[in-house]
This record gives C-alpha cells, sequence and structure tokens, in this order.
C-alpha cells in the first residue's frame, strides 16, 4: 500500500495535529487540502509544502458550515481530480465546570467536534464509495475513552466521535472497501489549551505541562501514517497514543 498520488483532506490544518499530519503527508507525495478557518496560516503552510516539492492547497472552510465544507471539497476535487483520505481533526476544548453554564462553549463543541466532523465525512463520501476505496481518519481522544473532570462536555463530543467512527467502520469498510481509524491521542502540545477561558483549568492545563513530557504533533502524524500506510487488508481501527507519563 502506497499512499503517494493519494489527496488527502486535512481539517485543522492551520495548527497543531493537523499542520504537522498535513506536512508528513505532503512529505510522503500525498496532495493535501489544507482546511480550517485561519487562511494566512493555511497559504504559509501550503507554500512551505511547495517549497519542498510537494502539493498542497489552502482551503479556507468552517467545518460547522455546510456551505462552507461543500464548496472547499469541490475546490480540493476539482484541483487533484478526487478524494482519497480525510482527517476529521479540527476540534476545540474550552472546558470548564457544567455549574458554570458556558453554554455557548458546550455548544461550540458540539458543533465544532462532532457535527462538523459529520459535515466533512459528508462531503467526501460520495467520492470513496464511487472509486470504492478511501481512508476515514477520526480525531478522538483519550477523553473519548474516558470521562474527566471539568471536560464533561468535551468528553461527551468525543466518545461521540469513537461510537460514530466504529459504526462508520462497520457499514463502510466490508460494503465500500473505505477503513476507518479513530485516533485517541492523550495530551499533545498544542494551541489546544489556549482557548479555555475558565482561570482554575487553564492553570491547571499549564501544571500538566510541567509533570510530563506531552507528545509532539509530528508523535501524532507518525501514528497516522502507519495506518495509512498499512496494508490493503488492514484496517488500522483504533489508534491510542500516550505520552509515556501519561496515566
Ligand atoms: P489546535 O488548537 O492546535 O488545532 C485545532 C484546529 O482546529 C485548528 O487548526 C483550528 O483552525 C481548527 N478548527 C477549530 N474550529 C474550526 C472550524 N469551525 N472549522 C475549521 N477548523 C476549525 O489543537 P490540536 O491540534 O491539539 O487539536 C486537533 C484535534 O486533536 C482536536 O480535535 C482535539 O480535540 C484533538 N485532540 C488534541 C489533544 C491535545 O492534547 N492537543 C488530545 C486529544 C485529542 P482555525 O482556528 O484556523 O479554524
Amino acid at each position: 500500500m502506497t499512499i503517494k498520488g493519494k489527496v488527502a483532506l486535512v481539517t485543522g490544518a492551520s495548527s497543531g495535529i493537523g499542520a504537522a499530519t498535513a506536512l508528513k503527508l505532503a512529505e510522503n507525495g500525498v496532495k493535501v487540502g489544507l482546511a480550517a478557518r485561519r487562511i494566512d496560516r493555511l497559504t504559509d503552510l501550503q507554500n512551505q509544502i511547495r517549497a519542498m516539492g510537494g502539493e498542497a492547497i489552502a482551503i479556507e472552510m468552517d467545518v460547522v458550515d455546510e456551505a462552507s465544507v461543500a464548496a472547499g471539497v469541490e475546490k480540493l476535487a476539482t484541483e487533484f481530480g478526487t478524494i482519497d483520505i480525510v482527517f476529521n481533526n479540527a476540534g476545540l476544548m474550552p472546558i470548564s465546570d457544567v455549574e458554570s453554564l458556558k453554554t455557548s462553549e458546550w455548544h461550540r463543541m458540539v458543533d465544532v467536534n462532532i457535527k462538523g466532523l459529520l459535515n466533512t465525512t459528508a462531503a467526501v463520501l460520495p467520492y470513496m464509495t464511487r472509486q470504492a476505496s478511501g481512508h476515514i481518519i477520526n480525531t478522538s481522544s483519550i477523553a473519548g475513552r474516558k470521562v474527566f473532570k471539568g471536560l464533561s462536555v468535551y468528553c461527551a463530543t468525543k466518545h461521540a466521535v469513537a461510537a460514530f467512527s466504529d459504526g462508520l467502520r462497520m457499514e463502510l469498510a466490508p460494503k465500500h472497501n473505505i477503513r476507518v481509524t479513530c485516533i485517541q491521542p492523550g495530551a499533545v502540545e498544542s494551541e489546544l489549551f489556549e482557548h479555555i477561558s475558565d482561570r482554575d483549568y487553564a492553570d491547571q492545563m499549564e501544571e500538566l505541562k510541567g509533570q510530563m513530557e506531552f507528545l509532539k504533533a509530528a508523535d501524532i502524524a507518525d501514528t497516522i501514517l502507519f495506518a495509512l500506510n498499512a496494508p490493503k487488508h488492514v484496517n488500522v481501527a483504533e489508534l491510542f497514543v500516550l505520552p509515556t507519563q501519561q496515566a
């Protein structure tokens, strides 16, 4: 199985895990659609990839907005002919106690982490079913396997991603030859913690960084490459990847 020449859509490609994975895909000969809202960041990454001889296109996309997703997916398919891989990675984690009633943050997490992932899946699926092949990688989390205090809504969204991924795999893999991988990282260095508005939880997350060596975004990219490069008959259904020091 070689991924060279395949076409991938990466959501949340403007920072962290998405940017690192997009770069690694491009280094391995994949043509990459870089999707997120911050087009300036995406354009920088696009230029970086092109400068090293890779192929990439920056796509301004809000995964919450179905029309924006449809337009972005069409742009990618028009540029490179089809879509073989989607990395559903866009997400956010503004954590707080439920009793703080930060309801707009709850809705935002549900919208981006769940509905956004559903929107991109729906938009790319026709390309994959038509060609009877494809690989969908969905980003859940360690918070999609267990629940942490203060992360109730975030955990709910990431459990939803894990459940959806498993159902999706059962439906798509045997019938359409489309592999589905659910990745569940532990703590990774990224901008994810910068959007926590609750001061106590923001401080707690800062302290956590001093207690262990977090994964690098590139570590996650490596595991995704492992799943993508597996032989055709192998579906790496789950990837649970933790910092060695994380319990
Ligand atoms: P970052 O904050 O660095 O990246 C999040 C990405 O999501 C950004 O590129 C952002 O781009 C994008 N994004 C947010 N909202 C939208 C939107 N509405 N439409 C399109 N893109 C959007 O964090 P990470 O790289 O850490 O996070 C990536 C994924 O990994 C998330 O799903 C996160 O939950 C998950 N994860 C992270 C862990 C960690 O410890 N870091 C652990 C486990 C899972 P922009 O703002 O430009 O739109």
